[in-house]
């Protein structure tokens, strides 16, 4: 029954690290994958996470019963404030909803899979129009579900930074009513974010031309070590107005990749009836997240809402979050100056500009197949490299590389 199915092709970014692991090579450097590493290269288990993890396994209550279909309450409610802000009209409106999910590609599916359901009409099948380029998974997360998927330009390989014009112009295109991805800070792959001003434009033009917001937030207080000002963009869209929905990933800014916590939020628009509008949106995000996954894993949502709720442990996590992007923004800094030291042709200020786990290097899919290849040091084919892969030890052999590389 299945001799029509082709093979598909391996995951990349997957593939890549599995090719890093086979590498016996003792300078070997991995800045594919996008996970937070110390200066040493290891995975850090964030401080307050480990002691989150202590009172848990303190508690003589705690057990392995199911949590309820939308999640631990007590994230959910503690999440909705940390994305929207605690006196977020939107939270006190009651027009806010928020789904546990299983961390941040369960919330983008989850909110694809409502859309794709309650957001089409027979008339109209509205389009998904993604970032050029964007994370590897949002494509297919999207068509998966039947969505049409389209792109609007994002990176400018001139200046290295935003395609502004080239991505409004292509929103004052888009049918009305398309669903626009958003990155909320740390754009992945290119590390671009646009400026307040900039977003006030797109924010305009999508209001114009009724376009729904679906923001990513995978990398909120991770980026910029602040958590207000990581999630402004998603801020001042409610404060506009829209209606939109947020995927939230935890798997960054707790360190809890593998626990997959994360949550999807929907937002009404401010109207007499959108908590009632909202009430009836989740019940039928109830019924897809039954259908789905029937409820969401309890661990990384016991420990994230241990240190979302309690103000020590609050402050402690926003204390390690400046440790990581902290570490990561010298690391930039260092890469620069080495290769300004060096001489590397080229304009590397884009380095220090870009900001979050990624780097988009500007490096051709040739000078990537060198790093790789001769200097054993790996990199998605797009050049994007993690910064949290940098390290004091390791930092004057990129250098060196990049520069052989490009000079070559
Ligand atoms: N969105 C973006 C932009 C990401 O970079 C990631 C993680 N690489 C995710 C979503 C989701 O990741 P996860 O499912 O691990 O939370």
């Amino acid at each position: 029954a299945f001799d029509h199915v082709s093979e598909a092709p391996p995951d990349a970014l997957f593939g890549l690290m599995a090719k890093y692991r086979a590498d016996e090579a003792p300078q070997k450097v991995d800045l594919g994958i996008g996970a937070y590493r110390d200066d040493d290269g290891k995975p850090w288990v964030l401080p307050v996470v480990r002691k989150a993890e202590q009172l848990l396994r303190d508690d003589p209550e705690a057990n392995h019963e199911y949590l309820p279909i939308a999640g631990l309450a007590k994230l959910t409610s503690a999440a909705q404030k940390l994305v929207l802000g605690a006196d977020s009209p939107a939270i006190l409106e009651k027009r806010a909803a928020t789904f546990q999910t299983i961390s941040g590609t369960g919330a983008l599916h989850l909110g694809s899979l409502f859309l794709a359901k309650f957001y089409q009409t027979p008339e109209q099948s509205r389009p998904v129009l993604i970032s050029d380029p964007t994370w590897a998974n949002h494509v297919q997360i999207f068509g998966n579900v039947g969505l049409k998927t389209d792109t609007y330009p994002y990176w400018n390989k001139a200046t290295r930074g935003l395609n502004l014009d080239g991505m409004l112009g292509r929103l004052r295109e888009a049918p009305e009513g398309s669903i626009v991805l958003l990155h909320a800070c740390a754009h992945n792959p290119t590390g671009v974010d646009p400026t307040k001003d900039e977003w006030k434009q797109i924010a305009e033009v999508m209001k114009e031309k009724k376009l729904f917001p679906f923001f990513d937030t995978a990398y909120q207080g991770f980026a910029s070590g602040d958590l207000a000002h990581d999630a402004w963009a998603i801020r001042y869209f409610v404060e506009q107005g829209f209606e939109l929905v947020v995927a939230e990933s935890f798997a960054k800014n707790f360190g809890l990749y593998g626990e997959r916590a994360g949550c999807f939020h929907f937002v009404g628009a401010p109207a007499p009836n959108a908590a009632e509008i909202t009430k009836k949106v989740a019940s039928q995000l109830a019924i897809l997240q039954r259908s789905e996954i029937s409820n969401p894993p309890a661990y990384g949502a016991k420990i994230a809402s241990l240190c979302l709720n309690d103000p020590t442990l609050f402050a402690e996590w926003e204390d390690n979050l400046r440790t990581m992007s902290g570490r990561i923004i010298e690391m930039r800094k260092a890469l620069y100056d080495k290769l300004v030291e060096l001489k590397t042709p080229g304009d590397w200020t884009h380095i220090i500009n870009q900001i979050g786990m990624f780097s988009f290097t500007g490096l051709t899919p040739a000078q990537v197949d060198k790093m790789i290849g001769e200097h054993h040091i790996y990199l998605t084919k797009n050049g994007r490299i993690s910064m949290a892969g940098l390290n004091t030890k390791n930092i004057q052999y990129v250098a060196e590389a990049i520069h052989k590389v490009v000079t070559e």
